[in-house]
């Protein structure tokens, strides 16, 4: 049944096209993870042409034909402002991504202690060094000295301010539901400090939140593994852990969470089962990769398409590839392995569907056995390392 999932550890797989979750029900079935079976942003909706509605009775329809019956979520993902809540409330969302990356003041990482003075007026600097700078230090994720408290309440304190009016509206609308907090698109990573900060504030705030999603250090592209120092990633992840452990209420999240074959073990050893991880376009290249095996030509169109929409679509993900560095004559569906191409066909999916939605939907239903298959063996490998 459709309904919070809390503190049980959680796997989103959103799902672009509407036609993956099928394939989504056989990988999570008997992994002990709970699904999010429809999961989809505001700025995916934009670029597929779909409702928050439609999002919902695609996962609906196919939950039913499977009849499966344990909890399963539906995520409205990085909701920016409180009016992109009514539709997915609704639509009966039961988790709600609250993102206030907009509100992040990124320059407080480097601005002078004078300039933080001038933009901290106003807000509650008496009251917050009173609370952070006389206590003991937190184990396991460092204490704040009066900068780097100024430079938190800078950089945080109106993204804090923005999600305690999401959360208060929201809480007008509905009873229940998950809440999660992510600032996983600001411009620098979240030290631990800082997700101790923004958890304790919201927690002060009223705020009940199920999860968080800090930005961690290094890069995590889309449908690709971790770029980055895992050694370092590895000390970071027990640090931002132990802050979780500190507060026991919430779960950690991992966006952009697919592919991440690196990544895993390491949220395992330090999180154990207090994680979410959200997936999305990884299941559109499998939906590609169905086409590359079995319709080759309209494959082909959609590869040409994406080189040519690459530059402009590229603008908002964090994606390295470059054009020039795909692997030279690979064979389809091999191409679908390719760091470069898997990128390129992951960004340039709104492209795509304006222009061939119709076709790429109907080969999928006919070869449905084959996108099943090949979704169950991806989502395999991913969960495999979670369980
Ligand atoms: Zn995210």
């Amino acid at each position: 049944m459709l309904s919070p999932l809390g503190l049980t550890p959680s796997f989103g797989f959103g799902d672009r096209l509407g036609l993956a979750t099928p394939g989504h029900i056989t990988a999570v079935k008997g992994t002990g993870l709970a699904p999010i079976f429809a999961q989809q942003s505001v700025r995916e909706n934009a670029r597929t042409g779909r409702t928050p509605k439609q999002v919902m009775d695609d996962a609906k329809r196919a939950v039913e034909a499977a009849k499966w019956d344990t909890p399963w979520g539906a995520d409205a993902d990085h909701l920016k402002t409180i009016d992109d809540l009514p539709p997915f409330v609704a639509a009966g969302y039961t988790f709600f991504t609250v993102d206030p990356g907009a509100h992040v003041d990124n320059a407080a990482d480097a601005d002078s202690v004078s300039v933080l003075q001038a933009k901290a007026a106003g807000q509650n600097w008496d009251e917050l060094s009173a609370l952070y700078l006389s206590a003991n230090g937190e184990a396991g994720f460092g204490k704040f000295d009066s900068e780097s408290l100024l430079r938190a309440l800078v950089k945080y304190g109106r993204a804090i301010q923005h999600t305690v009016g999401m959360y208060r509206r929201l809480s007008e609308l509905k009873d229940a539901f998950d809440f999660e907090v992510s600032v996983d698109e600001t411009d620098a990573p979240t030290t631990p400090l800082e997700h101790y900060f923004i958890a304790n504030e919201l927690t002060r705030a009223g705020v009940k939140f199920t999860s968080l999603a800090p930005r961690f250090i290094g890069r995590f592209e889309k449908g690709v593994d971790y770029i980055g120092d895992l050694a370092a990633l590895d000390k970071e992840m027990a640090q931002h852990a132990a802050v979780t452990a500190h507060f026991g209420a919430y779960k950690l999240s991992l966006h952009s969470g697919s592919d991440k074959f690196s990544v895993y073990p390491l949220i395992v050893k330090h999180w154990g089962s207090r994680l979410h991880v959200k997936t999305a376009g990884t299941s559109y290249l499998e939906a590609l990769r169905t086409l590359a095996m079995t319709e080759p030509v309209l494959f082909e169109q959609i590869w040409a398409l994406g080189l040519k929409c690459y530059d402009t679509d590229r603008a908002t993900y964090h994606v390295s590839a470059e054009p020039a560095l795909v692997s030279a004559g690979l064979p389809l569906p091999a191409l679908l392995d390719d760091f470069h191409a898997r990128e390129i066909l992951h960004v340039t999916f709104g492209s795509a569907l304006t222009q061939f939605g119709v076709e790429i939907k109907s080969a999928l239903v006919k070869h449905s056995n084959v996108y099943n298959a090949n979704l169950q063996r991806h989502f395999g490998k991913h969960l495999d390392l979670l369980k």
